[in-house]
């Protein structure tokens, strides 16, 4: 973990958030400035600073927070399918739009209208 990393803090529970998901690999809680109906933000509990960063030996916890977003989501407000659904999505590095470094994927869902931004 790193001690400085603001998501590090929300996963210690050292800062607040509404948090919806938690256990002992990842946290899920919605994300402060909402994009959509449904905004909520997946996180492992590790330090790993972007997608950037995974190797090899990251597959099978990667693997398992991928299976974790559809539960998430569907658990949290996005809609059924087929009309409904959610997107996913991994900003990584700077011109990728990555504010905080830690990986996180934004899980975006409710009824459109809503922007693309995340
Ligand atoms: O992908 P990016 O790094 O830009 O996303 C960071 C996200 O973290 C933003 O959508 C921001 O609203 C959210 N955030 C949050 N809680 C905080 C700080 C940032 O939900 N305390």
């Amino acid at each position: 973990m790193s001690h400085d990393c603001l998501f590090c803090k929300i996963a210690r529970h050292e800062i607040p958030a509404r948090i919806v998901h938690e256990d002992d690999e990842f946290l899920a809680f919605h994300d402060i400035n909402p994009a959509a109906p449904v905004h909520l933000l997946l996180i492992p509990k590790h330090h790993v600073a972007s997608l950037a960063k995974i190797g090899p030996a990251d597959g099978d916890w990667l693997a398992r927070m991928l299976r974790l977003a559809p539960e998430i989501a569907f658990g949290n407000g996005c809609n059924p399918l087929p009309a409904g659904g959610f997107r996913l999505v991994a900003n990584t590095g700077a011109e990728g739009g990555q504010e905080i470094d830690h990986l996180h994927f934004h899980i975006l869902g409710g009824e459109r209208p809503w922007s693309n931004r995340a």
